[in-house]
């Protein structure tokens, strides 16, 4: 993957990888939901200091709602404005799960491994554009369809996506982007598909 490589042509993930790429201020990264159903993760860093990353803590603090959508802002861990989500056909997505991970699979699914997972994923991509990490932060989970039990049970469903739903984010900065095609199978009713990425020229 070249640094300036940027995604100015839909590109497809193949299922249960990831990709990274540069996105600059003022461009818009359409992540689309070619077959319906399947999550993708995404994360972003300051392109000028890595060690600043989305934070999902943050950006709940600001939008005071689980229900990210249309109009909310990703917000870093130093409270910058990452990116603005300017469309959305689906309404329905999670920032409270980290990325699916080894340790996931081991603890939820009783799965020991080797297999996929979006941080591992997240990790080599990123890593080729020189964001180094051992873990990722909690990502934006992009068609991850999460409900809240009234005694606070987490509930993971099928996504409420279909083929063709997409959502826009306009970055607010210079950050480099990690998205996948999540490899978990509950989130993503229990298929693995691809997803397709756009950036604007
Ligand atoms: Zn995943």
């Amino acid at each position: 993957v070249l640094r300036d490589a940027a995604v100015t042509v839909r590109q497809r993930l193949p299922p249960r990888t990831g990709r990274a790429f540069p996105l600059r201020r003022g461009q818009v990264l359409t992540v689309i939901d070619p077959l319906g159903e399947q999550v993708a993760d995404l994360i972003a860093f300051a392109d000028d200091d890595a060690t600043e990353h989305l934070s999902s803590g943050r950006t709940l603090d600001y939008a005071s709602t689980l229900r990210l959508t249309t109009g909310h802002v990703l917000y870093s861990d130093r409270s910058r404005a990452m990116l603005t989500i300017v469309e959305d056909t689906v309404g329905r997505h999670d920032l409270l799960y980290t990325p699916c991970a080894a340790d996931t699979f081991r603890i939820l699914y009783g799965d020991p491994g080797p297999r996929p997972s979006c941080e591992a994923n997240l990790i080599s991509a990123l890593a080729t554009l020189g964001v180094a990490r051992r873990s990722m932060p909690t990502t934006f989970n992009i068609f991850m369809h999460v409900e809240i039990s009234g005694d606070g049970t987490l509930h993971v469903l099928p996504p409420l996506s279909r083929a063709g739903d997409h959502i826009a984010l306009c970055a607010e900065m210079d950050l480099i982007v990690g998205v996948t095609a999540c490899s978990a199978d509950l989130s993503n009713n229990h298929r693995f598909k691809p997803i397709d990425v756009e950036v604007s020229a």
